[in-house]
């Protein structure tokens, strides 16, 4: 008889579906046909400016390091962010992405035993990394798309042992104050971990920007985690990381993989926070496609929730999928977001403005498409 092997699986492993990425560019290409140059990307929240020169640069310089493990303490790296943020050394832990750290978080914390609380449409990879841990995730229903952080601090009960909140979040794009921020930490207790996912912070400005660092010394049970993989435009090479007490950081680091950020990535990580010029064109890039975006929307009449990321949701109606479908047919990739419980919406990545322009013409398109055929229907 054979074995199904699925059903060995630990049990919250087996109701797990895998994270849905972005479609790739090259798989879009060989699907319908396409030149991989005609078809635009706007599904995973890139950096659509391309990797810094110095990124780039310090890589060119790390190539002939590739037959030795990297340093499995990112010496530079969290030298640079030290410098850079005013925390030690000691407070921060470097992942694969923050995604790595993440899921290291919630290994070190939770157990089956736990609850993990995270807002609806927050990110996937909450209930994702719970799951797989065998943890229950208590997902608590949203305001107006944004974490309702009053219900998350209700939610909060013996077993609880981890809060996440995605400030600015994916994929609606909704941020809180500092001041919200703070009466959430108020209210939760200290022995419960509250991981401040900051992906997005890089983009925020102005008021009611909360830097989570500046929260560490008043509230020890605080993770604050980033990326280079969004405003620094490193995707690719997957770092990450968490800034944390040096008490956290130290559990942290035995279970995290020793070698879990590779050469290249430490090169590129390291050499980039020195790129400010770099930072800034980010910034302005994304303000300048946003702008555009939402004023395109607003023409066409279209809902989208306003975004302080570096992408926006926008409610396309009923039909999103066939929509997205006409979307990738014209060779745009963006990302359809009905596993996040919102069956309306595609959330678009800011763009280029000529990549926002061909967006913008190819949602008309589509648009136009879909209410014809739905005009057709009725005769
Ligand atoms: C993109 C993203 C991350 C980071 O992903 P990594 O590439 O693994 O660093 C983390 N949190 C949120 C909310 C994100 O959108």
């Amino acid at each position: 008889m054979s074995i199904d092997y699925q059903s060995l699986a630990v049990k919250g492993v087996q109701a797990l579906s895998p994270y849905q990425p972005g479609k790739p560019i090259d798989e879009l290409a060989r699907e319908l046909g396409l030149d991989p140059e005609s078809i635009i990307k706007l599904a995973s929240n890139e950096n659509p400016l391309g990797p810094s020169p110095k990124a780039l640069a310090a890589v060119k310089d790390a190539l002939g390091e590739l037959c030795r493990y990297p340093d499995g303490n990112g010496f530079d790296l969290k030298q640079a962010l030290s410098a850079r943020y005013g925390v030690k050394p000691s407070q921060i832990t470097l992942g694969n992405g923050s995604n790595d750290v993440l899921e290291v978080i919630t290994r070190c914390f939770a157990d089956q035993a736990s609850e993990v609380v995270f807002s609806q449409y927050a990110f996937a990879v909450y209930p994702l990394v719970t799951q797989a841990i065998g943890a229950t995730g208590v997902s608590v229903p949203a305001k107006d798309y944004g974490h309702d952080l009053d219900a998350m601090a209700n939610a909060v009960t013996e077993r609880t042992k981890l809060v996440f909140v995605a400030n600015p979040n994916n994929p609606t794009g909704t941020v809180h104050g500092a001041e919200a921020i703070e009466a959430f930490l108020d209210r939760v207790p200290g022995r419960v971990l509250v991981v401040l996912d900051e992906a997005y912070c890089e983009y925020l400005q102005g008021e009611g920007y909360v830097d989570g660092l500046s929260l560490l010394a008043r509230y020890p049970n605080l993770i604050v985690t980033r990326t280079f993989s969004k405003a620094w435009g490193l995707a690719s090479l997957r770092a990450g990381y968490s800034i944390s007490s040096s008490d956290i950081a130290n559990v942290l680091n035995r279970v995290r993989q020793p070698f879990n950020v590779d050469t290249l990535a430490l090169a590129a990580a390291t050499a980039v926070l020195d790129d400010e010029n770099y930072l800034q064109r980010s910034r302005e890039v994304n303000a300048e496609g946003m702008k555009q975006l939402a004023s395109a929307f607003d023409e066409m009449g279209l809902d989208y929730i306003p975004s302080a990321g570096n992408f926006i949701a926008v409610d396309v109606g009923e039909q999103a999928g066939e929509v997205n479908q006409l979307l990738l047919e014209q060779g745009v990739i963006v990302r359809p977001i009905g596993g996040y419980g919102m069956p309306r919406h595609l959330r678009v990545s800011i763009g280029l403005p000529e990549e926002n322009d061909r967006f913008i013409e190819a949602l008309a398109r589509a648009l136009d498409t879909v209410s014809s055929a739905e005009c057709g229907k009725g005769v």
